[in-house]
């Protein structure tokens, strides 16, 4: 028989439980990737170049092992079930999608292929988490809203082992293949991750050896520090599952495999209620006094193009321009600035991040915006407002982060680094604060109060 493979988080060969069920008995697999339109148009540029560079990375270890990937423009539910009469396939086979448009985009498929030919199914094996989300569930049966319960539930339901598949042993198959697109012109400055499953693996072996450091490490954006594997598990160059074999029992092993759970527990969450993707679980927060028309353009222009004159802030948001990429800290520090000093709904700042992020993900982060600005489940609560200043002393005491990508600030030495303005001469080129943090602070916190009246 044959069977159809459609890829779509899942971008690797190895540790690839759809692709054991797609080659079983001998089958002759076909990999195919749509370029669905519905799924690129949010994209940004960066994010679009790294996923055109991760097929080709496929393409090539497919053609290692006597195979092709079989690319095609189109809606999925023209696609697969074309792809699938062509090549006379017995089955599409793919890696469950939760997501909230994964999910309907499935079911549009499946009727799809059902109304071409009813004994030809698609089925799901396997998802790009450890547990499914779904299978941890609290007593009643709900899911959990809270990150602590969800995470011991998690850990006691435990995960299998990687899922053995070889492609060495698969009968791969082709079909006719549209030439993947040209990369924006755009992105060609931005410095991507090497993509491919090769490099995800070199890349997390490094991680693993500095392991250890990862406690201390994780919370300073000046020291590469974390692992850099979220751009990898977004696109499913590598398993989750891959990573959390190779961990033990120290201290690294325990802080990372918390980490790791964060990703399972949101989309959790997003499977259980795909409206909190966009809806305020505190909707009244949403009655905040958020800025609108002019203010609310030039408020939203400084900070995506990080020259709000704060300088954590200007550092994080330049990062994600130059990388695709910003340290965990630091989007934590200049999201709570967008909401809680610029008054900007955090929508707009999920948006931006979204477009421009590598590892861009709907659960992760809209999920971590509400939780930052005080309105998704689990959410810090509003009144903890980051002090930008002293947040920039405490992760980056050494002013490195904000030196290395905030070019004004270069060469001021010593800790006036985080608050220039407090220097008898405001570096040349770099701008004055935007607004007053402990003026909108106040600002904040009584509308905050006043709203809970
Ligand atoms: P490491 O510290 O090495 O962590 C290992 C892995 O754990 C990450 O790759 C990621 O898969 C997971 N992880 C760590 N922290 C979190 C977290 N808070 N929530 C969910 N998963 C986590 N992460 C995304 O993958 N996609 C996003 O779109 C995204 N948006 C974010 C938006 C905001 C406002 C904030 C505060 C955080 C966001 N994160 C997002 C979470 C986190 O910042 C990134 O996962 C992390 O910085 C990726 O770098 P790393 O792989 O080196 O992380």
């Amino acid at each position: 028989p044959t069977t159809v493979l459609w890829l779509r988080r899942d971008l690797r060969l190895h540790d690839h439980p759809a692709l054991v069920e797609a080659a079983r008995d001998g089958a002759e697999v076909v990999p195919l990737f749509v370029l669905d339109p519905g799924l690129l148009k949010p994209s940004g540029p960066a994010r679009t170049a790294f996923l055109l560079r991760s097929l080709r990375a496929l393409d090539d270890d497919l053609r290692a092992h006597g195979g092709r990937l079989v690319v095609r423009h189109g809606r999925p539910e023209d696609v697969v079930p074309a792809v699938a009469g062509e090549v006379g396939a017995a089955a599409a086979h793919v890696s469950e999608d939760f997501g909230p448009y994964g999910r309907v985009r499935d079911e549009r498929v499946c009727a799809a292929l059902a109304a071409q030919d009813p004994s030809v199914p698609m089925v799901a094996t396997g998802s790009p988490y450890a547990v499914a989300p779904g299978r941890v569930t609290t007593k009643s049966g709900g899911h959990y809203q809270v990150f602590g319960p969800f995470y011991r539930a998690w850990t006691e339901h435990g995960w299998r082992a990687p899922a053995d598949s070889d492609p060495s042993t698969v009968a791969w198959r082709t079909a006719r293949s549209d030439d993947l697109p040209d990369e924006p012109a755009s992105a060609r400055d931005v410095r991507l991750p090497e993509p491919g499953e090769e490099a995800a693996h070199a890349a997390w072996h490094a991680f693993r050896d500095r392991i250890a450091d990862y406690p201390a490490d994780r919370e300073r954006p000046g020291v590469d520090g974390t692992s850099r594997m979220s751009a990898y598990l977004k696109l499913g160059t590598v398993h989750v599952r891959t990573l959390l074999a190779d961990l033990g029992h120290d201290d690294g092993s325990d802080t990372f495999r918390r980490e790791l759970a964060w990703r399972e527990f949101y989309a959790a969450v997003l499977a259980a209620r795909p409206e909190s993707a966009r809806d305020y679980l505190h909707p009244q927060l949403e009655a905040m006094p958020y800025a609108t028309g002019r203010t609310l353009e030039k408020r939203l222009q400084a900070w995506e193009r990080g020259e709000t004159g704060y300088p954590i802030v200007d550092a994080g948001m330049r990062q994600l321009l130059a990388e695709g990429w910003m340290h965990n800290r630091v989007r934590m520090i200049v999201a709570s600035f967008l909401v809680k000093d610029l008054h900007v709904e955090w929508t707009h700042g999920a948006r931006h991040f979204m477009r421009h992020l590598v590892d861009g993900d709907l659960a992760s982060n809209q999920h971590n915006w509400q939780w930052v600005a005080g309105c998704g489940t689990d959410a810090a609560p509003f009144f903890r407002i980051f002090n930008p200043t002293t947040q920039g002393r405490k992760f980056d005491p050494e002013g490195a982060y904000v030196r290395r990508w905030v070019r004004e600030l270069a060469d001021v030495e010593g800790r006036h680094v985080h608050d220039p303005w407090e220097l008898p001469e405001q570096p040349e080129g770099y701008p004055e604060p935007i607004v007053d943090h402990a003026t909108e602070r106040a600002a904040s916190l009584t509308a905050y109060e006043a709203l809970r009246r």
